[in-house]
C-alpha cells in the first residue's frame, strides 16, 4: 500500500454514497450544470463541497467570502453550513450563473445568507477594502479566474481576519504545474503562486490533494 491512492469514478461515487451528505438542492444544482456540458467542470466536487461546509463549521465561520461562485454549489454547501446570521459575499461576473445559482439557493432556504456582487472580483474585493472590511471576514475561498490568483490571495490576506482562512481551489491544475511543457498562462499562474506561498511567512500551508488541489492558508 502507497501513502496515497489514485482516484477512480468508481471511488468518487463510492465517496458520493458514504461520505457526503447533498440537500436536494445540492444535486438538482450538480444535475442541471452537469447538463450544461463541459463548462461545468467549473463546478466544485461533492466532496470538495462537503469538505469546505466541514471547515466552515470548524472554524465556526459567520462571514465566508466567496471569489467564483458559478452556478452556487460551492456557495450553497457553505450556507448550509453557517449559522443562521452567517454571511456569505459570493462574487462573480456572470449574471447568468448567478442567476441560476439563486434558485438552488432559495430552494435550500439560504437565499438570505447569500449576498452576490456582479462585477471583475478585483474591483469588488477594492471596494470592500475601501469601506472598511480588512479583517471582516473568517475564511475566503478563491475559484476563479487563474491568472489573477496571486492578486486574490493579496486582497484576502487583508480582508481575512488573523486566524482566518483562505483556501485556494484547482492548486494541482490537473497536474500540469509539475510538466515543464506545460507554459499556458493560467499553468504559470498556479506555478508561480504556489512557488511564493510555499514560502510566503504571513499563512501557514497544507495543499491537500481533494479534487484538482485545493491550499489551505491559515493567515498568521
Ligand atoms: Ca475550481
Amino acid at each position: 500500500m502507497g501513502k496515497f491512492i489514485e482516484m477512480s469514478d468508481a471511488l468518487m461515487n463510492y465517496i458520493g454514497k458514504v461520505g457526503v451528505r447533498e440537500h436536494a438542492a445540492q444535486a438538482r444544482c450538480r444535475a442541471e450544470t452537469a447538463a450544461m456540458g463541459r463548462i461545468s467542470g467549473m463546478q466544485i466536487s461533492p466532496d470538495e463541497g462537503a469538505f469546505l461546509a466541514m471547515l466552515v463549521r470548524l472554524t465556526q465561520t459567520r462571514r465566508y467570502l466567496e471569489i467564483g461562485t458559478f452556478t452556487g454549489y460551492s456557495a450553497l454547501s457553505v450556507a448550509l453550513a453557517l449559522p443562521a446570521d452567517g454571511r456569505i459575499d459570493a462574487l462573480d461576473v456572470s449574471d447568468e450563473y448567478v442567476g441560476r445559482a439563486r434558485a438552488y439557493w432559495q430552494e435550500a432556504g439560504v437565499a438570505e445568507k447569500i449576498i452576490t456582487h456582479i462585477a471583475p472580483a478585483l474591483e469588488t474585493l477594492d471596494l470592500f477594502l475601501k469601506s472598511g472590511r480588512a479583517g471582516a471576514y473568517d475564511f475566503a475561498f478563491i475559484d476563479a479566474d487563474k491568472t489573477n490568483y496571486a492578486a486574490y490571495v493579496e486582497r484576502c490576506h487583508r480582508l481575512v481576519r488573523k486566524g482566518g482562512l483562505i483556501a485556494i481551489d484547482n492548486t494541482l491544475w490537473s497536474g500540469a504545474v509539475i510538466d515543464p511543457a506545460n507554459t499556458s498562462d493560467d499553468t504559470r499562474a498556479i506555478r508561480a503562486l504556489n512557488e511564493a506561498l510555499a514560502k510566503d511567512a504571513r499563512f501557514d500551508i497544507a495543499l491537500v490533494a481533494i479534487s484538482d488541489g485545493i491550499t489551505l492558508l491559515h493567515v498568521r
